[in-house]
C-alpha cells in the first residue's frame, strides 16, 4: 500500500481532512507522534454520528441485542486467556541503516541485485594487517591505490576470483599470488578477530541497472554508524534477487531477521513498577464482553440468542503505522458478540439446523438457525448498514477467509473490505479493498477459555434444551453427544489439556446437554471507527470544476457525505449580513432547529462562498432566509430557500415544516 504523500489522490484527501478540520496530527505542535490522530470539530461530530448509527441499528433498535461499557485495563488474566499475552504479536523486521520497523509480511516485495558484504573494517587495521600477514608490498599496493575495492572484493573469493588487477600487482612486487593472497585474507580475518572485531555482514538491493557505487555507500553509511571510521568494504558479493522481504524498499538497505513483537501497550497498575503490576491497554474491545457475560445474561433478561455490543478504545503498538488513520496505535472498535446455541443443542430442540445460501441476506432470524445462517445473517447485516451511511457495495470487498487463514477455533470469518485510494489492485487493474470489519464464527472458544482461567462456569442453561433432550432417541442423544465430545475434545486437546484430562472434562461437558446445559458459540461483527471514518471521507471525497462567465475554471471539493453521517446537517443563512430583519430570522430557524440536529450558522460572505464552505464541509442542506422569508412575496412569507448539496437544485419550504423534513432526511 502506497503512502499518501505516494498517492496524489490521498495527499489531497489528508490535506483537506486538516485544513477543513477532519484530523490533525496527535501532539502535532511536538513534532506529532506516529500512529496517533486526532479529529477535529468536524471529524469529531462525524465519528460521534457514526458510533451513534452504530449504537441504535445494534442495540438500541434490537429486541436482542443490549450494550456494555467497560474499563480499557482490565486484569492481565483475561489477556492470557483470550492469548494476547502469548501469541498477539506480529513478525516485524527492522531496517538495518535506518532502523525503520516493518511488518515482516508487509514489506513490498522487491528484485534486483543484492550486494552482500562480509564485513568492513578501517583504513589503519588494513595496514597493520599486511605487516602481520607478511604481504605488506602488496597490500600496500592495494591499500593506496583504487584496487582497494578488488582487495574487499577477493575477501571472500580468492580461490576462485583471481582478478587480473590484483595478479599483476603481486606480479609487480615480485610475489607468488597464490600464497600471498591467502596471506593477506587470512592475516586480515586473524587481525579483525583478535581486535574482537566481529565480522559484520550486510548487504544492500539495487534495483536492475543501478551503479554497484550506490550500493557501496549504503553500505559504507552502514559500517560507518558502526563506528568503523572510513570503511574499507571487504567481501562484496552479488546476487540476482526476486521478489525478497529482506531489504527496505525504501533505500535496499537489508532488514534484520523477522522477531515476533507483542502488539499490547504494557503499563503498571499503582505505584510499583514490577511484574506482579503489569497491565495491558486493551488491544480490542471484545474480551471484556466475554468476561462481562454471565453478568449480562443475569441482569439483561436475555436469552440465548443475544448480543452485546460495546464501542471503545483499542490500543496496538502497530509495527508500522501507516495510509493515514487507516493503521493507528490507539483507535476505536465498534464489536458485537452475539451469543448462540450450538448446532447439536438446535437439532436436539428443532430437529434439525438450517443452512441459508451464502450470498443475499437470509431474512429474519429463525429459532432453528445454525451458527452458518447467523454469520451470513450478520455479514448481510452488517452490509446493509454500511449501505445505509452512504458506502455501495460497489466500493465495498468481500474476503472469506481460507481454511489456512482462520485462526483454530473459527468456522468462518468474512472480511468487508473498504476500496480505498491506496488499496492494492487485482490482476485486472481493479481495487481490492482493505479490511473494514471482519464477521468471524468463532465457536464457543473465547468462553470456554474464559472459563478455564478463571474457573467460573460460563455456560448456560436452557430449560428448552432440558425438556427436548428427554424426548430424543438413545440413537439421536447418542449422535449428538458424539460431534458435542469431539467439539470439546479437539478444542481442549489443542489448548494443551492432556488427553486423559481432555476426554473428562469433554465427557462432563457432554453430560450436561441431557441437564440443558452448555457453553454459547458466538458470532463476532467486529469494526473499526477510524478505518470507517477514513472510508467515509474518502468515499465523500468528489471534485466539481466549475466555469464562471469569464471562461475561469475552478475545482471545487464537495463532501458528498450521507446526511446521517454528515457532520453539520443543515446550514443556516441570512441572505444579507447587515440586514437585521433577516438575521433575526435567521437566528430564530437556527434556534427551531439546533435542539434537534447539528446547525451552523453562517452569515459571512457572498452566499455563493457560503454554500462552497459546506459543501467541502459535506453539509447536505442550506436554508437561506431571504426577503421572500419576511413577506416580500407575500405568498413566500415565512418559507426559506432549501438548497441540495449534490445537485444544487433549490426550493421553497416552510419554516414551520422545516424541522421535520430534514429529521425525515438524517434519521
Ligand atoms: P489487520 O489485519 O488490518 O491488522 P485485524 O484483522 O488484526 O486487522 P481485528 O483484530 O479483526 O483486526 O480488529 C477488528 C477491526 O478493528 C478491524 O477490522 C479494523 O477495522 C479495526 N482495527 C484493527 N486494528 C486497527 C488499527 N491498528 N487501526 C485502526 N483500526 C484497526
Amino acid at each position: 500500500m502506497a503512502e499518501p504523500k505516494e498517492n496524489p489522490l490521498m495527499e489531497k484527501i489528508v490535506s483537506l481532512c486538516k485544513r477543513r478540520g477532519f484530523v490533525y496530527q496527535s501532539s502535532e505542535i511536538y513534532g506529532g507522534i506516529n500512529g496517533f490522530w486526532d479529529y477535529g470539530p468536524l471529524g469529531a461530530e462525524l465519528k460521534r454520528n457514526v458510533k451513534e448509527l452504530w449504537w441504535n441499528t445494534m442495540t438500541r433498535q434490537r429486541e436482542d441485542v443490549v450494550g456494555l461499557e467497560a474499563t480499557i485495563i482490565m486484569s492481565p488474566e483475561i489477556w492470557k486467556a483470550s492469548g494476547h499475552v502469548s501469541t498477539f504479536s506480529d513478525p516485524m523486521c527492522d531496517c538495518l541503516l535506518t532502523k525503520k520497523r516493518f511488518r515482516a509480511d508487509q514489506v513490498e516485495p522487491q528484485s534486483g541485485v543484492a550486494y552482500h558484504y562480509a564485513t568492513a573494517t578501517d583504513q589503519t587495521s588494513l595496514q597493520k594487517l599486511a605487516e602481520l600477514a607478511g604481504a605488506s608490498k602488496a597490500a600496500e599496493a592495494f591499500i593506496s591505490g583504487k584496487e582497494i575495492e578488488i582487495l574487499s572484493a577477493l575477501f571472500n573469493s580468492v580461490d576462485n576470483d583471481h582478478h587480473p588487477l590484483l595478479k599483476q600487482t603481486f606480479a609487480e612486487v615480485g610475489m607468488d599470488i597464490e600464497n600471498s593472497a591467502h596471506a593477506l585474507f587470512n592475516g586480515l580475518r586473524g587481525h579483525l578477530k583478535s581486535q574482537g572485531q566481529k565480522t559484520i555482514p550486510f548487504a544492500v538491493l539495487l534495483q536492475p541497472g543501478k551503479p554497484p557505487e550506490s550500493a557501496r555507500k549504503i553500505a559504507k553509511e552502514f559500517y560507518a554508524g558502526r563506528g568503523i571510521k572510513d570503511p574499507v568494504l571487504l567481501g562484496e558479493q552479488t546476487e540476482k534477487v526476486e521478489n525478497s522481504q529482506r531489504f527496505n524498499p525504501e533505500n535496499g538497505a537489508l532488514l534484520t531477521d523477522p522477531r515476533p513483537f507483542n502488539l499490547m501497550f504494557k503499563t503498571y497498575v499503582g505505584p510499583v513498577e514490577s511484574e506482579d503490576n503489569v497491565a495491558y491497554l486493551r488491544p480490542e474491545t471484545a474480551q471484556a464482553i466475554f468476561a462481562q457475560f454471565k453478568n449480562v445474561l443475569e441482569t439483561s433478561r436475555q436469552k440465548v440468542p443475544f448480543g452485546i455490543g460495546q464501542i471503545g478504545k483499542a490500543f496496538r503498538n502497530e509495527v508500522t503505522p501507516r495510509n493515514y488513520t487507516f493503521r493507528s496505535r490507539e483507535f476505536e472498535q465498534m464489536e458485537l458478540e452475539f451469543f448462540i446455541k450450538p448446532d447439536e443443542v438446535i437439532e436436539a430442540i428443532h430437529g434439525n439446523v438450517v443452512t441459508v445460501p451464502e450470498t443475499g441476506h437470509p431474512g429474519e432470524p429463525q429459532p432453528n438457525w445454525g451458527w452458518q445462517a447467523w454469520h451470513q445473517y450478520w455479514v448481510e447485516e452488517r452490509v446493509r448498514f454500511y449501505e445505509g451511511i452512504g458506502l455501495s457495495r460497489e466500493t465495498l470487498g468481500f474476503h472469506r477467509q481460507t481454511a489456512e487463514e482462520l485462526a483454530h477455533y473459527a468456522r468462518a470469518c468474512v472480511d468487508i473490505l473498504f476500496k480505498f485510494p491506496f488499496s492494492k489492485r487485482d490482476e485486472k487493474g481493479e481495487l481490492k479493498g482493505e479490511e473494514l470489519e471482519g464477521i468471524a464464527a468463532r465457536s464457543d472458544f473465547d468462553l470456554s477459555q474464559h472459563q478455564r482461567f478463571s474457573g467460573k462456569p460460563m455456560g448456560v442453561f436452557d430449560e428448552e434444551l432440558r425438556a427436548a433432550w428427554g424426548k430424543l432417541s438413545e440413537e439421536k442423544k447418542k449422535e449428538l453427544s458424539d460431534r458435542y465430545f469431539a467439539n470439546r475434545k479437539k478444542y481442549l486437546v489443542k489448548m494443551g489439556v492432556a488427553e486423559e484430562q481432555a476426554t473428562k472434562e469433554a465427557t462432563n461437558d457432554t453430560n450436561g446437554l441431557a441437564k440443558g446445559q452448555y457453553i454459547p458459540h458466538v458470532i463476532e461483527p467486529s469494526a473499526g471507527v477510524d478505518r470507517l471514518i477514513l472510508s467515509l471521507i474518502c468515499n465523500a471525497y468528489t471534485e466539481v470544476s466549475k466555469t464562471d462567465e469569464k471562461g475561469k475554471t475552478e475545482i471545487n471539493v464537495v463532501m458528498k457525505f450521507h446526511p446521517r453521517v454528515a457532520p453539520i446537517k443543515v446550514g443556516v443563512m441570512p441572505l444579507l449580513k447587515n440586514k437585521p430583519e433577516l438575521v433575526k430570522k435567521a437566528l430564530e430557524v437556527r434556534d427551531i432547529l439546533r435542539p434537534w440536529m447539528n446547525v451552523f450558522y453562517d452569515d459571512g460572505g457572498s452566499i455563493g462562498r457560503r454554500y462552497a464552505r459546506q459543501d467541502e464541509a459535506g453539509t447536505p442542506f442550506c436554508v437561506t432566509i431571504d426577503f421572500d422569508t419576511l413577506g416580500e412575496k407575500p405568498e413566500l412569507l415565512d418559507t426559506v430557500t432549501l438548497r441540495y448539496r449534490d445537485d444544487g437544485k433549490q426550493e421553497r419550504l416552510k419554516i414551520s415544516e422545516l424541522r421535520d423534513w430534514l429529521l425525515s432526511k438524517i434519521r
